[in-house]
């Protein structure tokens, strides 16, 4: 490979509800031209100076009958992807590196060819969109005359909320992708209406409110999401909107202890209408949790019943990190490594969300 010269690592075609993307993965920002030509359908995608990284397809996609290499003059590769039928570029952008890779994704939907007149085509393919950067709006939870719940050891859930707020804002902002704002930045009480307001004034593309649990049961552990689904809300704001049946609700799902934030969060949640709560994303949090910690054995996603899933595009989940009330528990949130590794993960999260629903 040449000096300088970039590389395509790895690939992957995957289908969306009414598009199928195409993801390449690089060891560079690629210097990219991407054509259409017809008889038969293709995209061409043509990278300067990038070395092909002996790759296989990853993945299927309706659209996407194969995808093929040609190394051609002056070291450029060039990518085809063999499509099914009439189709167009719906959308095309490249992320920010992470981890130093960069990506290249191109979705593609059916419908009438782009200057399906011509045969061979050159499309002008219009100039990139600026990728707006999503807005996070994480949420110590507690804070000044609420200290929350106390630890086995006397740990106060109000300061290692406060903790983890600012260890993953940093992991956030250190990836050059997000914009985060905290609800509160320091030992201040902001009752939980206030919380929602923030973040909603800031129009947050996400609100990630940060707890930790107790039990009476000391050896009760683990992590744990808990989102509403926005088709259930109307249903959900009344049942939640009685304290009865909202402490109903919660004990289905035996939770004891810190329930009474819980709850008052999640009906301010619901009774604000907030849209778009993603059962979705609390399952992607817990695939990223699950190898840094304990998971909470009996439904670490909480509320499930709940869940009714449309394209959630502001999730709002409120993370359990664990339980103080457990010796060994309080001991592990309380140490740097594992709010490092805990951030990462949510990151992990975060990030995956947004290749998933992009903020327009
Ligand atoms: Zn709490």
């Amino acid at each position: 490979m040449a000096e300088g010269a970039n590389k395509a690592i790895s690939y992957r075609i995957s289908d969306n509800e009414n598009s199928s993307r195409f993801a390449l993965d690089l060891a560079q920002k690629p210097d990219y031209k991407i054509s259409i030509r017809h008889n038969p359908e293709r995209v061409v995608i043509e990278l300067k100076n990038t070395a092909w990284g002996d790759i296989k397809t990853q993945g299927s996609a309706k659209r996407i009958t194969g995808v093929r290499h040609n190394l051609m003059p002056d070291n450029n590769l060039q990518i085809v992807l063999d499509i099914k039928t009439a189709f167009t570029i719906k959308k095309y952008f490249t992320l920010p590196p992470k981890e130093n890779i960069h990506r290249l994704v191109i979705d593609i939907e059916s419908g009438i060819s782009q200057a399906n007149t011509q045969k061979d085509a050159f499309i002008p393919i219009p100039k990139l969109k600026k990728i707006k950067k999503p807005l996070i709006a994480i949420d110590a939870g507690h804070g000044g005359r609420d200290p929350g719940t106390t630890g086995y050891h006397g740990s106060k859930e109000k300061i290692l909320t406060l903790a983890y707020a600012y260890t993953i804002k940093e992991v956030l902002e250190n990836t050059g992708r997000y914009e985060v704002i905290l609800t509160r930045k320091d030992d201040t009480y902001i009752d939980l209406k206030k919380r929602v307001e923030i973040a909603r004034d800031a129009k947050a593309n996400m609100f990630l409110s940060i707890h930790a649990d107790s039990h009476n049961n000391r050896m009760m552990s683990g992590f744990s999401v808990y989102t509403l689904s926005e088709k259930a809300s109307d249903k959900q704001a009344e049942a939640l909107a009685q304290k009865e049946n909202a402490a109903g609700l919660l004990d289905n799902v035996d939770v004891t202890g810190d329930t009474s934030d819980v709850t008052a969060l999640l009906i301010d949640l619901v009774q604000r209408e907030t849209k778009n709560l993603s059962a979705d994303f609390a399952e992607n949090i817990l695939q990223e949790v699950r190898p840094e910690t304990e998971i909470l054995h009996l439904n670490p996603h909480r509320f499930a019943g709940f869940r009714v899933l449309t394209a959630p595009d502001i999730p709002s989940a409120l993370l359990e990190l664990g339980y103080l009330s457990n010796k060994k528990e309080e001991k592990l949130l309380l140490s740097t490594n594992h709010k490092k590794r805990l951030a990462e993960a949510i990151v992990r999260a975060i990030n995956n969300h947004f290749e998933k629903y992009p903020v327009e």
